[in-house]
């Protein structure tokens, strides 16, 4: 594996930075894999990366019709937690930030992962209840999560200052210590460079245009550099999931909205958690390493393809963060932008084998940056062994026939 030292970096910065080694090469795509996967977000490139470090199959490929990490890996907003409500949601998140916290280690790149913690304010007594539920889901797999009143509230956001006219006022709040902010695109990069490292190719601008069949089994894919032989397909191309299942003739239980965030001009270190207002479904804030005020919502409440949110969102946003901290009301806004998220009627991801042998989906849903190792991890023992991990046994799409969903809308899935 390539390894990065003091005494490269050293070397790199006395010769003009001119000899650094390529993160992953760029090969011409060969004419038959193993395995194919279909996009290069951060999904589809753990993906890759556990098939070969856990399945020992490296004859595989990832496809990205764009640049890695273009899609929603790039445009999150970086929060990963485990506080859901339902008991096959809390192990499977768990899973992921014992991940995250191992990974820069793992593959000796960054992740920047930074233990925040988030505190989620109580104002209603709907959410109260909601919280004391989750708690009790979280304490029986070992997880934090605690109710704290306003005095812990103060000591951990000195500038927390509500307004007297609140609409909702704040009557505590729930605090998961574990919740972290973990840089995004080094995820993408991270398990890239360890996949490439250990065999995968990873091809870009390289989009897949259809799923060929044959007496109902995958045989390849169509993309613009040719047909490409294959016996198995993982998709794991957020916000392009109907798409390309229809191409092997699927029809998803989801629907395609879009998420939208935006950023401050960057100020000095002044908010150290991240902050939820307005229940579960409600806005969040942050500060990012750079200083930015990070604000976002939950989906925009129409189905798009458009990667462009609306105003109204922004509106209501901005007016409970300044409910909360009306000393953000002189704050400029710096940039904003949007994805589009695949959203499972449930709120839960899907992780799944098909009617079709051989093609796998990995729907990431609203929060799949927090997932993401988990996800990948669970995914490539999927695709390996056409067997559910066990962690995931209950994320296939056979809940949605059968009824037995994994009920995380409205209450616990955004962010
Ligand atoms: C504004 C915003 C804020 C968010 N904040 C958070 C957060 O704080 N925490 C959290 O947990 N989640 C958050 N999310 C959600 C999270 O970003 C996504 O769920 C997650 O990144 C999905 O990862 P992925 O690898 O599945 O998809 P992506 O990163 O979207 O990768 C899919 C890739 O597939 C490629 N692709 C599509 N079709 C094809 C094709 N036909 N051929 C080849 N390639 C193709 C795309 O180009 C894309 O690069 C946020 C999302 C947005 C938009």
């Amino acid at each position: 594996m390539k390894r990065f030292s003091f005494f490269a970096l050293a070397r790199n910065a006395l010769t003009g930075h001119r000899n650094w080694a390529q993160m992953w090469r760029s090969p011409e795509p060969r004419r038959e894999y193993d395995a194919v996967i279909i996009g290069g977000g951060g999904h589809g490139l753990g993906t890759a990366y556990y098939l070969a470090r856990n399945h020992g199959m490296s004859n595989v490929a990832v496809f990205e019709k764009g640049w890695l990490g273009g899609g929603n890996t790039g445009r999150n907003t970086m929060t990963v937690r485990s506080n859901f409500l339902r008991e096959e949601s809390v192990p499977f998140h768990e899973k992921s930030l014992d991940l995250y916290q191992g990974l820069s280690r793992e593959l000796n790149f960054n992740l920047m992962v930074s233990e925040r913690g988030m505190i989620t304010f109580i104002q209603s007594s709907a959410v109260n209840r909601i919280a004391l539920q989750m708690a009790n889901t979280m304490h029986i797999y070992g997880a934090e999560y605690r109710m704290i009143g306003l005095d812990e509230v103060r000591r951990r956001i000195p500038i927390f200052d509500p307004s007297p006219d609140m609409r909702l006022p704040i009557t505590g709040a729930v605090y998961q210590p574990r919740a972290s902010m973990v840089r995004h695109d080094a995820v993408a990069w991270g398990f890239a460079r360890g996949a490439d490292a250990r065999g995968v190719d990873i091809i870009q601008n390289c989009e897949v245009t259809g799923i060929r069949r044959d007496g109902g089994r995958i045989t390849g894919v169509e993309t613009n550099r040719g047909f490409i032989a294959t016996p198995r397909v993982g998709m794991a191309v957020a916000g392009h999931g109907s798409v390309v299942a229809a191409m092997a003739g699927i029809r998803l239980p989801i629907v395609t909205q879009p998420l939208q965030a935006w950023v401050s001009e960057p100020i000095k270190p002044i908010l150290d958690e991240i902050v939820v207002i307005r229940s579960y479904y409600g806005t969040y804030l942050m500060q990012s390493d750079k200083g930015e005020i990070v604000i976002g919502q939950g989906c925009d409440p129409y189905p798009s393809y458009a990667q462009r949110g609306t105003f109204p969102i922004i509106e209501d946003a901005t007016t409970a963060m300044l409910e909360v901290f009306p000393r953000f009301r002189r704050l400029r806004l710096l940039r904003h932008w949007a994805g589009m998220l695949d959203m499972p009627y449930d709120g839960s991801p899907i992780i799944s084998r098909t009617d079709v042998p051989g093609f796998y989906v990995d729907v990431a849903g609203s929060g799949g940056f927090k997932t993401t190792p988990a996800a990948a991890y669970t995914f490539a023992h999927l695709i390996a062994r056409d067997e559910p991990h066990p962690l995931a046994a209950r994320l296939g799409l056979d809940r949605f026939s059968s009824g037995r969903l994994v009920q995380e809308g409205g209450v616990s899935a955004n962010r």
